[in-house]
C-alpha cells in the first residue's frame, strides 16, 4: 500500500489504464454487531489506501442486514475507531437505506423468472441442497409461476407468514458444484426490530444478495473483502447481472489476517463481553481497536503492523512479535521517558539532611530536547525498586544494589548500602545508605565505577500509582472450549510510585518508566493515576 505495489493496486491500475474506470471507489462494510478487532484493520487500511493512492475515496458502510444482533452503540463505536486509524469516510451510508430497491431488484428477478418463494421447511432446503458429490435436488415449488411467486413475496413482506414458514430463493442452478449458486435464498422472515428501520421490515435480505446490490448501488468500483468471500463470487456477479445494476462492482479478495494466540471473532469476543470475563469491548486485554487503543498502543504501530504483514491472497498468520516490534518503534520516538517504582522499596540516605530537597533538571527524552525538561526532586528517603536489592551480592553479574555495594541513582548521586531493617518476617523493609555528594550526576566524576544505576522516586514528592500487567487472554490450544481459554490470571494489578512531575498527566499519556517498560495512562483508579503496561522495553519472544 503506501508506496508498495500490490496485487490489488495492479488491477486498479489496469481499470484506470484501459478507462474502465475514471475514479476508483472503495467501501469498508462492517455489521454492526461489535467493536473492530485488529483483523479489521486490514480490511479498513486496505480499503482506504486503495482508493486514496489513485486520488478516490472510500465509503463507510454499515451493513445491517440482520436487526437481531445489531445496535447503534456498535455503529458509532465503529466510525469512532476508524477514524481514530486515521481515516475519514466520505460517506457513511447504511445497507438498511436499500431496503426498498433490494426489494424492487427481488420483484425484477421473480418477474424474470429468477427468483421464487419456497415453503419447504429449513430442514428440507438444507438436505436438498445436496453436497460436493451430489447434485441438488430441486424444491416442489421451484416452479411456481410468476403472478404466484409475486402474490407470495407481497404477503411475505405484509407478515402474512410466520418466522421460518417461507423464504425468497434464486432459481439458478441445483447442480451447480459451487453449492453457493444451488438456489440460495434471498430474503427471510425476522419479526425483529431494525435499529435503523424499526418495525417496518419484516423480511430481510440475505448478505450474498444485499452485497452486491449495495456496491452497486453507491457506485463501488473494486470491493474488497477476505478470501472467504471468493466461493461467493459467482453469485455476487450474478445479483448484479440479474438485477440488471447500471454499474458493475468488481469484487477482489485478500488474505485474512490472523495472530498467534489471538481470537478475533466478534461473536466470541461478545461473549466475553456479556459474560463479564472482561471489563468490556475495550478492556485492555481485547484485540479490539478500542482495547489496544485503552492498552496504549498508537493508530501509527497498528497501520506499521499491518502494513509490514504485507497483503497476499492468502491467509497469513503474524506473531505477536511483529506487532509488539512495530509498536516499541513507534513508541520510542515519543515516549516521555519517566520514573515509576512498581514494587518500592525504602531507602533512608543516613548521610543526607533531614528536610532537604534538591531538584535537578532532566530532559524527558535523551535524544528529543524538544520534547522538554523537568525537574526531579532528591532528598532522604527515597524508593527504589525491591527487585534491584539483595543483602549480599551474589555475583559479579549482579549490577545493582547490595549490602557494601554502590549504585549510581539515575540523573542524582551515587549511594552506597550499608544496613538494612528487618520486618517481623524477615523481610527487608528499608535500606539504609550514604550519599556521596561528590558524585553528583553531570560533574563529571569518575574516579570510581559505581556497580550499575538504577531508578528511584524521591519520597516526598513520589505520587501513588497503580500499575496493570496484562498477560495473554488466551492460553491453551485448539481442542478446548474457547470460554474455557481465557486466562483467569491475565490481569495483575501493582501498587507503587511515580515522580513528582507525573501529578497531572492525562489518560492516554504515554510514558518510558526507565527500565521497566512502555506505559499508557488509564483513568484514575480510586482516585489513584493508573497505568496500563503497553509493551515491555525488550521483545520476551525467541
Ligand atoms: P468476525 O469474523 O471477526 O466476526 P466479520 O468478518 O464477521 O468479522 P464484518 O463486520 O463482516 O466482520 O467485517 C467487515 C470487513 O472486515 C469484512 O469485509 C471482512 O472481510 C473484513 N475482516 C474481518 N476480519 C478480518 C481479518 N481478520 N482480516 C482481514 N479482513 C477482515
Ligand atoms: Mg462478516
Amino acid at each position: 500500500m503506501e508506496n508498495t505495489s500490490n496485487f490489488i493496486k495492479t488491477i486498479i491500475e489496469a481499470d484506470l489504464a484501459s478507462g474502465k474506470h475514471s475514479e476508483i471507489i472503495t467501501r469498508f462494510p462492517p455489521e454492526p454487531n461489535g467493536f473492530l478487532h485488529i483483523g479489521h484493520a486490514r480490511a479498513i487500511i486496505t480499503d482506504f489506501e486503495s482508493a486514496s493512492a489513485y486520488g478516490g475515496y472510500t465509503n463507510l458502510r454499515y451493513d445491517d442486514t440482520n436487526p437481531e444482533k445489531e445496535d447503534d452503540i456498535y455503529v458509532k463505536a465503529i466510525l469512532n475507531d476508524i477514524r481514530w486509524l486515521g481515516y475519514e469516510p466520505k460517506n457513511v451510508y447504511f445497507a438498511s437505506d436499500y431496503f426498498e430497491e433490494m426489494f424492487e431488484r427481488a420483484v425484477l428477478l421473480i418477474k424474470k423468472g429468477l427468483a421464487y418463494v419456497d415453503h419447504s421447511t429449513a430442514e428440507e432446503i438444507s438436505r436438498d441442497r445436496g453436497n460436493i458429490n451430489t447434485p441438488g435436488k430441486p424444491s416442489k415449488y421451484r416452479n411456481r409461476s410468476v403472478e404466484e411467486n409475486l402474490e407470495l413475496f407481497y404477503q411475505m413482506r405484509a407478515g402474512k407468514f410466520n418466522e421460518g414458514e417461507c423464504v425468497l430463493r434464486a432459481k439458478i442452478d441445483m447442480a451447480s458444484p459451487n453449492m453457493n449458486l444451488r438456489d440460495p435464498a434471498l430474503y427471510r422472515i425476522i419479526y425483529a426490530e431494525h435499529h435503523n428501520t424499526g418495525n417496518k421490515w419484516c423480511i430481510y435480505p440475505m448478505y450474498d444478495y444485499a452485497h452486491p446490490l449495495e456496491d452497486a448501488i453507491e457506485g463501488i468500483t473494486h470491493s474488497l473483502c477476505s478470501l472467504e468471500f471468493e466461493d461467493h463470487r459467482p453469485l455476487y456477479d450474478w445479483v448484479v447481472r440479474e438485477t440488471e445494476m447500471p454499474k458493475i462492482p468488481r469484487q477482489i479478495e485478500f488474505g485474512r489476517l490472523s495472530i498467534e494466540n489471538t481470537v478475533m471473532s466478534k461473536r466470541f469476543l461478545r461473549e466475553l463481553v456479556e459474560k463479564g470475563k472482561v471489563t468490556g469491548w475495550d478492556d485492555p486485554r481485547m484485540p479490539t481497536l478500542s482495547g489496544l487503543r485503552r492498552r496504549g498502543y498508537t493508530p501509527e504501530s497498528i497501520k506499521k503492523f499491518i502494513l509490514s504483514t504485507g497483503l497476499s491472497k492468502v491467509n497469513s498468520t503474524a506473531g505477536n512479535d511483529m506487532l509488539e516490534a512495530a509498536l516499541r518503534d513507534d513508541l520510542a520516538e515519543k515516549a516521555f521517558r519517566t520514573m515509576a517504582v512498581i514494587n518500592p522499596l525504602k531507602v533512608t540516605l543516613t548521610n543526607y539532611e533531614e528536610g532537604k530537597i534538591e531538584f535537578f533538571d532532566v530532559p524527558f527524552h535523551p535524544e528529543k530536547p524538544e520534547l522538554g525538561s523537568r525537574q526531579i526532586p532528591f532528598g532522604k528517603t527515597l524508593y527504589i525498586e525491591a527487585d534491584d536489592f539483595v543483602v549480599t551480592k551474589p555475583n559479579n553479574k549482579y549490577k545493582r544494589l547490595a549490602l557494601g555495594e554502590e549504585v549510581r541513582l539515575f540523573y542524582s548521586y551515587f549511594i552506597k548500602a550499608h544496613d538494612v531493617v528487618y520486618d517481623k518476617d524477615g523481610q527487608v523493609i528499608e535500606v539504609l545508605a550514604t550519599y556521596d555528594e561528590l558524585t553528583r550526576s553531570g560533574s563529571g566524576f569518575n574516579e570510581r565505577k559505581p556497580n550499575g544505576t538504577i531508578h528511584y522516586v524521591e519520597a516526598t514528592h513520589a505520587v501513588p500509582a497503580q500499575f496493570n500487567f496484562f498477560g495473554p487472554m488466551i492460553i491453551g490450544d485448539d481442542s478446548m472450549d474457547l470460554l474455557d481459554r481465557f486466562n483467569d490470571d491475565s490481569w495483575t494489578i501493582k501498587h507503587g510510585f511515580v515522580e513528582h512531575s507525573m501529578k497531572h498527566v492525562k489518560v492516554q499519556d504515554k510514558f518510558q518508566f526507565i527500565r521497566n517498560g512502555y506505559f499508557n495512562t488509564d483513568e484514575p483508579k480510586e482516585g489513584k493515576l493508573n497505568f496500563n503496561e503497553i509493551v515491555p522495553l525488550k521483545s520476551s519472544y525467541k
